[in-house]
């Protein structure tokens, strides 16, 4: 059976591992460092990325994380966990210092606003679709949600969003004027991969829809295949 790790310092770590287990997947807590050694794929959840942030620097966990994305293996990040995997996050009290990094992104922590902002939105996900099959959309639960304002060339867009005005308004001021007047700026990324990098701006974990669950791990699988056929492959002399 595949076991994928799930940072479960702060956050909804519970619901991805009972994600996973519907899809026969064994998911299991990490907490300290060495755990990261005994797993070859990881699940950053959302919660709260400043206090994630603050329990991950006390458990020591930083360095263990850039260098499990460092070497490759796969990560997915949802909504703080995004935000952890951004190289570069605005909005009020982030610090480059926190971020695992990774990403060749810039994200708004919490580009739509506060809580009370909160929404869900039918999102077209090609690249899910033609991997899981399955319903043409799928139905994101933005909670309090990052946005990614740009990305790298090496990012593939998986899902992206047509902000309404409405929503805008509600965004920091900042928001306001980088969007000011251009409607096709009003479109921000909600979903992207990067080579091993997956990152979702919405909840995965609190459907019953497993798509996005059983995407990773897959990529997982071919990621872990590929690292183990080339690792046969003899050295050259
Ligand atoms: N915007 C939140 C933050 O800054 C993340 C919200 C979430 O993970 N649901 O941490």
């Amino acid at each position: 059976m595949a076991v994928v790790g799930v940072l479960a310092l702060q956050g909804s770590f519970n619901e991805h591992i009972a994600a996973l287990r519907r899809l026969g997947v064994k998911g299991v807590e990490i907490r300290k460092p060495e755990q990261l050694n005994t797993i070859s794929s990881l699940i950053i959840p959302g919660g709260e990325s400043t206090t994630m942030a603050k329990l991950a620097e006390y458990h020591n966990l930083f360095p263990a994380l850039r260098e499990f994305v460092q070497m490759g293996k796969p990560v997915w990040g949802t909504c703080a966990g995004l935000i952890f995997l951004a190289n570069k996050a605005m909005g009020q009290k982030t610090g480059g210092q926190y971020l695992v990094g990774g990403l060749d992104c810039t994200v708004h922590r919490n580009f739509f606003g506060s809580q009370i902002q909160s929404f869900e939105a039918e999102l077209s996900v090609p690249e899910l679709v033609s991997k899981e099959g399955g319903p043409e959309t799928f139905r994101g639960i933005f909670i309090r949600a990052p946005a990614i304002l740009e990305a790298g060339p090496e990012v593939q867009v998986l899902a992206d969003y047509l902000v309404p005005s409405s929503r805008l308004l509600s965004s920091d001021s900042s928001i306001e004027d980088k969007m000011e007047n251009a409607e096709e700026e009003s479109k921000v990324i909600v979903a992207v991969r990067q080579g091993n990098i997956l990152a979702t701006a919405f909840h995965p974990e609190l459907t019953a829809d497993t798509r996005w669950h059983s995407y990773f791990v897959k990529m997982s699988n071919e990621i872990g295949e590929e690292a183990s056929s080339s690792s046969l492959v003899p050295a050259q002399v």
